[in-house]
Formats: C-alpha cells, sequence, structure tokens
C-alpha cells in the first residue's frame, strides 16, 4: 500500500505516520515529490488496514499497490528518478550516452579509447573488468588491474565509470573503484547479488535478462530498492527470441512499458541487442526514441583486434555520429 500524504502535510505528521508503520512492523519508503510525499508501506503478505492510516492528520489517502513491484512502480513514485553519478545527472531531459570498449584490454589501449568516446560526446566510460564469458577459456576480463586502470582514465577524463560486478564477493572491491555497479543479463535474477548491491546503496545499471519478462526483470530491481538503493536504472539489452539474423532481438517494446511502469531511468544498449555494428546506430535512434534516457555502447579502437565483442564494436568514428543522431532525435522529442 502507499499512503499518500496531503500537499500542507507537515514533518511531524509525516514522522506520525512512519512511525505507526514500523509499529505495525512494516517498513516505510519515502517519495518526496515535488509537491507532496508518498510513503510506501512495504513488508510481508499480511493484510493491512488501510482504514487505520486514514485517520492519521496529513494521510490525504492510501491506495493498495496491485503490482508485485512497488517501489520500482509508478504508483509509489510518480516523477522520474533522478540522480547524480560524478557530474552527470542519470533520469533527466537530457540523454546521457555512456561509450567504451566491452573489456578493458589493457592501460595504453583503454586511456586512448577513453580519450576517444570522450572527445565523441560520451558522458561516462564504460569497460568490463571481470567478463561472463560463455566459455571458460575464453579472456575473463583484468581483474583489480582493469578497475585501476578505469580509475585512472576517469581521473583524466572526468568521465564517471560503469564497469559489471560477477558476484556478491566483488561487491567491495568494484564498488571501490566504480561509478555505477553493472549487473550482467546473466545475473539478471541472482537475488544474492541483487541483494548486495542494494545494501552497498551504490548507483546500479541492471541488463535485462535474455529470458526475463520485464515484470521479472522489475521485480529483480525490486530487490535492490527494498534494500534503501534508489539510485538504479534498468538496461534493455536484447532477449533472445527465434531470430538468429542478430545477435538478441532489441525489445523496443520494452522501453516504452517500461516508461509507462516505472520511474527508474532506464538505459538501452543497442550494441548487445544487435550484435553487428551496423545495426548499432539505427537500432539506437530507435531506443531513444521509444523513449530511453541512456544509451549504452561498445566503442573500440580496433573492432577487429578486440578481444570480446568485436563484432557489435563501432570505432570512434561510427561512436561520433551516433551521438550527433542520436542526440537529433532527442531533440526532436523534447529532450536535449
Ligand atoms: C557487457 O555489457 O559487456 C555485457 C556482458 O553485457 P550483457 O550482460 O548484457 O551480456
Ligand atoms: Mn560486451
Amino acid at each position: 500500500m502507499i499512503i499518500i500524504m496531503k500537499n500542507s502535510a507537515t514533518t511531524q505528521q509525516i514522522a506520525q505516520v512512519v512511525a505507526r508503520v514500523e509499529r505495525d512492523g512494516f517498513t516505510a519508503h519515502l517519495s518526496q515529490g515535488e509537491e507532496r510525499t508518498i510513503i510506501g508501506v512495504i513488508g510481508d503478505d499480511r493484510p493491512i488496514d488501510r482504514s487505520i492510516y486514514e485517520l492519521y492528520e496529513g494521510v490525504e489517502k492510501t491506495v493498495p499497490i496491485l503490482k508485485k513491484f512497488k517501489l520500482a512502480s509508478r504508483d509509489f513514485q510518480p516523477e522520474v528518478s533522478q540522480f547524480r553519478v560524478g557530474g552527470v545527472k542519470i533520469g533527466g531531459k537530457e540523454l546521457v550516452i555512456m561509450a567504451g570498449p566491452c573489456a578493458v584490454e589493457g592501460r595504453t589501449k583503454l586511456l586512448e579509447i577513453a580519450h576517444a568516446v570522450k572527445e565523441a560526446g560520451a558522458n561516462c566510460l564504460r569497460g568490463g573488468a571481470f567478463k561472463p564469458r560463455t566459455s571458460p577459456y575464453a579472456f575473463q576480463g583484468m581483474g583489480e588491474e582493469g578497475l585501476e586502470i578505469l580509475a585512472e582514465a576517469r581521473e583524466q577524463t572526468g568521465l564517471p565509470i560503469v564497469t559489471e560486478v560477477m558476484s556478491t564477493e566483488q561487491v567491495p572491491l568494484v564498488a571501490k573503484y566504480a561509478d555505477i555497479l553493472q549487473i550482467g543479463a546473466r545475473n539478471c535474477q541472482n537475488y544474492a547479488l541483487l541483494t548486495a548491491v542494494g545494501k552497498s546503496g551504490h548507483p546500479a545499471l541492471l541488463k535485462r535478462g535474455m529470458a526475463t519478462t520485464i515484470e521479472e526483470w522489475l521485480m529483480s530491481a525490486e530487490y535492490m530498492l527494498a534494500q534503501g538503493n534508489r539510485r538504479v536504472m534498468m538496461c534493455e539489452r536484447g532477449i533472445r527470441t527465434f531470430e538468429t539474423a542478430t545477435r538478441n532481438t532489441a525489445d523496443i517494446n520494452a522501453l516504452a512499458v517500461l516508461k509507462h511502469l516505472t520511474h527508474l531511468p532506464i538505459a538501452f544498449d543497442p550494441s548487445h541487442a544487435t550484435g553487428k555494428w551496423e545495426y548499432v546506430l539505427p537500432v539506437a535512434r530507435a531506443g531513444v526514441a521509444a523513449g530511453a534516457d541512456c544509451l549504452l555502447v561498445e566503442v573500440h579502437q580496433h573492432p577487429a583486434e578486440a578481444w570480446s565483442d568485436g563484432a557489435q564494436s563501432l570505432t570512434p568514428e561510427r561512436f561520433h555520429t551516433l551521438v550527433t543522431q542520436t542526440h537529433a532525435v532527442a531533440a526532436a522529442i523534447g529532450r536535449a
């Protein structure tokens, strides 16, 4: 259930309601909107007597949330969530572009591509130090050394870093270096990891699992929100379908559906969604048109030499075109 406070509700009235929620054994999550405060009452599946809460001063009304996800829903928070990562505002009017190689492949190469993507207009730098590879014999990432290199790139370019964390044990280490913790498609329903990232309070980017429904994916986000972490964004990266012409199928629908269902900022990864660099630009444009707040794009100075995902990596020049064109699409739909 949510408790919608009146516009005129005082801090003290809000505190009294929160105290009652807690006395009843539930957790109170506050959503402080521009106009009013909404209190999310979360607990087990016990029925809640809503009428009790409506007796409190400052309460306008109580509403049950019928969806399985509660804190992620627009009922709990009507406005899109916004948060800052370094100097970058996520969830604002401005399209945010995160770019970089699939994996950190060494200091010189990473620093070079970091400067190149910045020059081309990226707002954040991506790059995996821990790589979830299908084969145990494939390059698994540079580990902590890769994280150190990413931190050096941030120092040089000022770009915040987004990088993947693959396990619960890695959370403190990756959080020490990263500005945004990426949870990969393969870990979308790793509830222990989601809980740990939630507890860390660190900004998180949650990729959609290859076969997770939108509701399941939102429930995964809910795991982090339930731990009090509000800085969570969703990232559509393509799903498995019968189609083999592309690596995955970009679920453009999901972007529109998410915008409707959730206040969480939405990212779109046209690189993994298509798997082929030729399709990255047109599909990225479509993603922005459908409502993505943010893009996550793989860029490599020599895609043919990349240690992973070269086929879907753009050169810095092509990436520059993507930046220009996606910003034009953003402007056409009233975004900055
Ligand atoms: C990646 O971003 O490089 C990655 C491994 O993505 P996903 O988890 O979407 O496959
Ligand atoms: Mn990749």
